[in-house]
């Protein structure tokens, strides 16, 4: 039996106390752990009793778990409230400020209404920071027939996923060789993780307009001491899930092997045998759209016809593709390349329009950050765009957009969580 696990903790050391109730869950009888969704940031939920030092803000994750039929939902949650209990939960009033809330969110497609045990658990669809750890877990679970996906789209203030960008490059559009020092790295790492980033992107390769294309070897001889790094800390609690900026078959095989879970394609899937890759090594994928990489700035979508419907019909043939290779669309999220191939009205037309892509019922990706089409309202230069990225951020997390990747992710967080406790 396939069930998910809710965890929150918003009392005394948040980190550790998930940390240890994932342990102590791996150790209970009957269960196997499958996977562990992203960790959350947010505000309490709130109500006219709650008292103020209750309002802290929790970390929040989901765990995915397979459980044995002697396992059944009462045992199990008498055991989560065991595990509650040994990490130091005591207050009993419902919403107070807590170091450990386990709560049972769903179980296969069994329905439960008893006294003790509501399941699905009764408040699942308007919380966003349940929605949003099981559309990382699985996407296309339903409940009440709608799949995670569009119930977490249309919850009250979703939750991004932040991927964070990391160059190994000295000639990116924005920060080119800020990090050509892999000192700065495991700074940057250590940065991340304390500020509970979930995904790492890096890169070797510039797609700036005019960018060289590198070779397979350089590729991998300018990333190997990053992944080299981040493979070393593999096991450190909270560190950011590492996603491979690449577009070269050779390159991400070779890198698979250091921990990479994301492949980010830029490409767009100019080489199906990337599918493969994808297949056996259970990873996601983002297809980005694009019409050339490098960019091309005279290489753009005809400025008469519709950005999206352009675009859409580019996603259904590569959708087919990913079909045909036996892909699970659990695995995609579609990137819709913003700056490249399009001009600048083009670009914000499509953020302002992102959610036209919704219907594909796969996981959206938004990569405004620092991009030039901010030139048409800005003077800034590409490194002193932060303030207006971090506008569009928050534009693009309230319209559901899963991924959000941008330059400086710490800022970007920040703000939103000041957002959120505007809500
Ligand atoms: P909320 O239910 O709004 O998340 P809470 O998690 O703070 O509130 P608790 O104090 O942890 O609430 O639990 C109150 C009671 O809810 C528990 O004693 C438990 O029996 C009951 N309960 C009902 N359904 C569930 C469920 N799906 N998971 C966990 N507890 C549940
Ligand atoms: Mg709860
Ligand atoms: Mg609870």
């Amino acid at each position: 039996v396939i069930s998910y696990i809710g965890l929150g903790s918003n009392l005394g050391s948040r980190r550790d106390q998930i940390k240890n109730a994932v342990q102590a869950i791996s150790k209970i009888d009957g269960l196997k752990i499958l996977n562990q969704s992203f960790v959350y940031e947010n505000p309490a939920v709130t109500s006219e009793e709650t008292k103020m030092d209750w309002d802290k803000t929790f970390l929040n994750t989901a765990l995915k778990v397979e459980t044995q039929e002697r396992l059944n939902p009462l045992l199990l949650l008498s055991e989560l409230k065991k595990i509650e209990r040994n990490l130091g939960r005591t207050s009993s009033a419902r919403w107070s400020a807590r170091p450990i809330d386990l709560d049972i969110l769903s179980i296969e497609n069994k329905i439960i209404t008893s006294e003790e045990l509501t399941v699905p658990h009764k408040l699942l669809s308007e919380r966003n920071f349940v929605t949003a750890p099981l559309r990382d877990l699985s996407p296309h679970m339903k409940i009440n027939e709608t799949s995670i996906l569009e119930i977490n789209r249309k919850v009250e203030n979703p939750l991004p996923v932040w991927m964070g960008i990391a160059n190994a490059t000295p000639d990116s559009f924005s920060d080119g060789g800020a990090l050509s020092n892999v000192k700065n790295f495991e700074a940057l790492l250590t940065d991340w993780t304390k500020a509970s980033i979930n995904v790492m992107d890096l890169g070797a390769e510039s797609t700036r307009p005019g960018a060289a294309a590198l070779t397979a070897k350089e590729e991998k001889a300018r990333l190997k001491p990053y992944l080299q790094i981040y493979s070393d800390c593999k096991n450190e609690p909270g560190l950011p899930t590492l996603s491979l900026d690449s577009r070269n078959y050779e390159t991400i095989k070779w890198a698979l092997s250091f921990g990479v879970k994301i492949v980010n394609d830029v490409s767009g899937l100019a080489d199906v045998r990337i599918l493969d890759l994808i297949k056996d090594h259970g990873a996601d994928y983002i297809l980005m759209h694009s019409l050339s990489v490098p960019a091309d700035l005279k290489q753009v979508l005809n400025p008469k016809s519709s950005t999206t419907d352009e675009i859409k019909k580019w996603l259904s043939q590569k959708l087919d593709l990913i079909e045909q290779a036996k892909v699970p669309l659990d695995q995609v999220i579609f990137d819709p390349g913003i700056g490249f191939g399009k001009t600048a009205v083009q670009s914000i037309e499509l953020l302002r329009n992102l959610d036209v892509f919704h219907n594909y019922k796969i996981r959206l990706l938004a990569g405004h950050s620092r991009k030039s089409f901010m030139k048409s309202f800005t003077k800034n230069c590409a490194s002193q765009r932060d303030f207006e990225s971090i506008g569009f951020s928050l534009a693009l997390a309230n319209k559901g957009v899963d991924f959000l990747r941008v330059h400086n992710p710490i800022a970007h967080k920040k703000t939103h969580l000041g957002f959120a406790y505007a809500h």
